[in-house]
């Protein structure tokens, strides 16, 4: 069960006064005369504030992922969405996260930016999850519990029913970063939201939309948590130039779906090309845009390739990933120039 959000909430949060802008006092569109935020009244339409709550990217999103706008939090990528249940929840100093290792890099930077303490769960055989062995690293100081899938450099999504027993078994937050859940054969847990208060789940334009460069991220969430996601956030933290260029790309999910598929097929090719090469040792199953491999030498291959003008992610320092490289799946011509080099190392 979880403890109710007053008591979870950091006190200084759960009684702040949020900054009022224009937009937000007067939000309607049937004025055509406003002289309430100080713009200029030239160079249209960059001259005028962009929506705080970016309504009509949401609008849009709603169709798309069958989650009501008010439950939605847009970000300056995942990395913000990713950093504000620190200030929202964990007291510096005192308050703790509990994640699994390996996984993404950003909750442990941003743990350390908020002087929270971030504990670390080995996953077990196959990078799986144990539900017990999260639980039991919790004490009551632990705020937020995260999980990734799929996971970011395995590839593998965490077990469904382990990730379950987590959210159900913990009295905080479970915040599940889903970036690479529209390549995963594995559905996301967006159904669990209704009946779990204690869910927060993070994707991303960057990955399958192909679009990093514009910085959008999502959280789904309680809409009493999104509520306080936006009392916290920059009041405009989404630009003008990102919220129409995602409407631009959300009009169209079906030629994501397109690429999306290239790139599975991609995937499927290239890793049965890398297994037959003398220097993979293994491939670890993928159920994101990229796979880990274990080589004979990563170092040595890495700069081989780099050599080549070639870059790949060596993730040989990070814990059970000693000599494994992450290779994201590129275009077919990217591909075969890869293999190629590697057949001739
Ligand atoms: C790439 C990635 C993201 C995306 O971050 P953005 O800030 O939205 O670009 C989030 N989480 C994981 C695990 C990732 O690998």
């Amino acid at each position: 069960m979880m403890k109710p959000l007053e008591q979870l909430v950091r006190k200084n949060i759960w009684s702040l006064a949020p900054y009022s802008s224009a937009r937000d006092e007067y939000s309607g569109k049937e004025a055509h005369v406003f002289l309430d935020a100080n713009e200029n009244p030239y160079n249209a339409p960059y001259n005028r504030y962009p929506d705080p709550l970016q309504r009509d990217v949401k609008k849009l999103l709603e169709r798309i992922k069958g989650v009501p706008a008010e439950n939605i939090f847009l970000g300056n990528g995942s990395d913000e969405a990713i950093d504000l249940p620190y200030r929202i929840f964990c007291e510096p100093g005192r308050d703790n996260v509990v994640s699994i290792v390996p996984t993404y890099g950003m909750y442990q930077v941003c743990a350390d930016i908020n002087d929270i303490e971030c504990r670390q769960v080995l996953l077990g055989d196959n990078f799986q999850l144990h539900a017990d062995a999260v639980l039991q690293a919790c004490d009551e100081h632990t705020k937020i519990i995260w999980l990734c899938s799929p996971n970011n450099p395995t590839g593998n999504s965490l077990d469904r029913d382990e990730m379950m027993k987590v959210v159900e078994g913990f009295d905080g937050i479970v915040i599940v970063d889903e970036a690479y859940i529209d390549f995963a054969q594995q559905l996301s847990l967006r159904q669990e939201l209704p009946t779990h208060p204690n869910l927060i789940i993070l994707q991303t334009m960057s990955k399958a939309w192909g679009s990093a460069a514009i910085r959008l991220g999502m959280a789904f969430a309680s809409k009493e948590i999104i509520a306080i996601y936006n009392k916290v956030k920059y009041p405009y933290n989404v630009n003008l130039l990102t919220q129409q260029q995602a409407m631009e790309m959300l009009k169209d999910p079906f030629e994501v779906d397109k690429t999306v598929k290239i790139i599975l097929q991609e995937r499927n090719r290239l890793m049965q090309a890398f297994r037959e090469l003398p220097l993979c040792e293994q491939i670890y199953p993928t159920d994101a845009n990229f796979f880990l491999a274990r080589v004979t030498d990563a170092k040595r291959i890495y700069d081989y390739l780099v050599d080549k003008g070639i870059i790949v992610r060596n993730r040989s320092r990070i814990q059970l990933c000693q000599n494994c490289l992450r290779i994201t799946i590129g275009t077919r011509t990217e591909n075969n120039e890869l293999l190629s080099a590697l057949r001739q190392y």
